[in-house]
């Protein structure tokens, strides 16, 4: 009942959810790597100025390393990051003709790509039942006593056994903007939160 509370209260709050994401799975996974250890501010732009000078698997693929280090180097890791964004780019090219699988099986085989992000492919990409994971979900989710967990893959778990089904690829948007907005790493605005009368605020 509390589960099924807040994620209504949540909808309430954002009625049209994470509406300006692009669903392009390839996008998608390109733009999850790059946010890894990165603020959510950094990598939108940064990903949208990659994207505008290789804007195809095949263009990332054969992009000279160096270039794509000077695009994303806002981001964290941009070396590593970029060696990892052409290699995964010519996996897809090579083992599934360009297109991202849509499997958690395949995408876990990527270079860098952990469940966090095949899962934001899978539920935002191919809206499949998953949850992603964020670090944005696994605070709100301790801090409101959803769950008790200690990382991100037991939250995963521990929240599929207590949110509908049907809420599972809503939940990692959803969260995202209370966590951008209210219910922040630091100063959590708990004083106008439509949440407060109900949160235990663990921690
Ligand atoms: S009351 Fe505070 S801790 Fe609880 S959800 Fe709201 S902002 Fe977060």
């Amino acid at each position: 009942m509390y589960v099924k509370d807040v994620v209504s209260r949540l909808k309430q709050l954002y009625p049209e959810g994470y509406f300006h994401i692009n669903r392009d799975p390839f996008y998608l996974l390109i733009s999850t790597v790059l946010s890894q250890r990165t603020r959510d501010d950094v990598t939108i732009p940064t990903t949208q100025k990659l994207f505008s000078v290789f804007g195809t698997v095949q263009e990332m693929a054969e992009a000279d390393a160096e270039e794509i280090q000077e695009l994303i180097k806002n981001v964290g890791f941009y070396r590593v990051k970029a060696q990892r964004i052409i290699d995964i780019s010519r996996i897809v090219l090579r083992d599934y003709g360009g297109v991202v699988p849509d499997s958690m099986d395949e995408l876990l085989k990527l270079p860098g790509v952990g469940r966090k992000t095949a899962n934001c492919v899978l539920g935002y990409g191919f809206e499949q039942d998953v949850i992603a994971v964020d670090t944005h979900v696994h605070r709100i989710s301790n801090r409101m006593g959803l769950v008790k967990t200690y990382d991100p893959d037991e939250t995963e778990k521990e929240l599929e056994k207590v949110v509908s089904r049907q809420d599972w690829k809503d939940i990692n948007g959803l969260m995202v903007l209370f966590g951008q907005n209210v219910c922040r790493p630091v100063g959590p605005k708990c004083g106008e939160c439509i949440m407060e009368d109900i949160c235990p605020k663990i921690r």
